[in-house]
């Protein structure tokens, strides 16, 4: 299993790290060994000191797809979910100063967060989407799917020109503005709609 992720996928976060607007998604792949385990605490590493939330939607592939067309992308996926792609910041400044991968700085142990999944019937738009994160009880992201500059059907297409996706592939959508660092005992929990997807604890 792979988790397939976007970045500068809306403006306004792209804005906040003082990013380029991409000509194409920016794509890179989290290991599967980053899922943080279900009820588990997540322990800020050893090697770095900026470890940052960034709240996402994901959708779980459900079977496998080579050079999906755009027309067909959402039959490819039933179930909706949330999750975090926390990003050790101050790491990947360095790779990305050097030009170097990103792939420590966002595929560590416990990098990924997943929360529960829902089925895409649930919602009446997959692009009209709002979705929020909460640090502490307080509301540090809010976004809504309708301002990707990919949506989710589109990312499908382009990811599959270059990856193919298999069953249980899971597509991290990319972050809205707001995102920051973590400290030991925070807490965060995300909203898909009204629904609480995940709550975890920062050791
Ligand atoms: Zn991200």
């Amino acid at each position: 299993m792979k988790l397939l992720c976007i970045g500068r996928n809306y403006a306004a976060h792209i804005e906040e790290l003082a990013n380029e607007r991409p000509e194409d998604p920016v794509v890179f792949i989290k290991p599967d060994s980053s899922v943080l385990p279900k009820e588990q605490d997540f322990y800020i590493p050893d090697f770095t000191s900026d470890v940052h939330y960034e709240v996402e939607v994901l959708v779980k592939i459900k079977k496998v797809g080579k050079h999906i067309d755009h027309k067909f992308a959402g039959t490819y996926y039933d179930e909706v979910g949330l999750g975090i792609d926390f990003t050790a910041r101050d790491l990947q400044a360095d790779l990305k100063a050097k030009g170097l991968p990103w792939e420590k700085a966002k595929g560590f142990d416990g990098a990924a967060v997943i929360g529960k999944w829902l089925p895409k019937s649930s919602f009446s738009d997959m692009n009209n989407m709002n979705f929020s994160l909460r640090l502490n009880d307080e509301l540090v992201q809010q976004g809504n799917t309708g301002h990707m500059l990919w949506k989710i059907d589109e990312l499908i297409a382009y990811v599959s020109q270059f990856f193919m996706l298999k069953k249980g592939d899971i597509l991290f959508t990319g972050t809205p503005a707001g995102v920051g660092k973590v400290a030991p005992n925070d807490y965060l929990t995300g909203y898909l709609e009204e629904n609480e997807m995940f709550s975890i604890k920062v050791k």
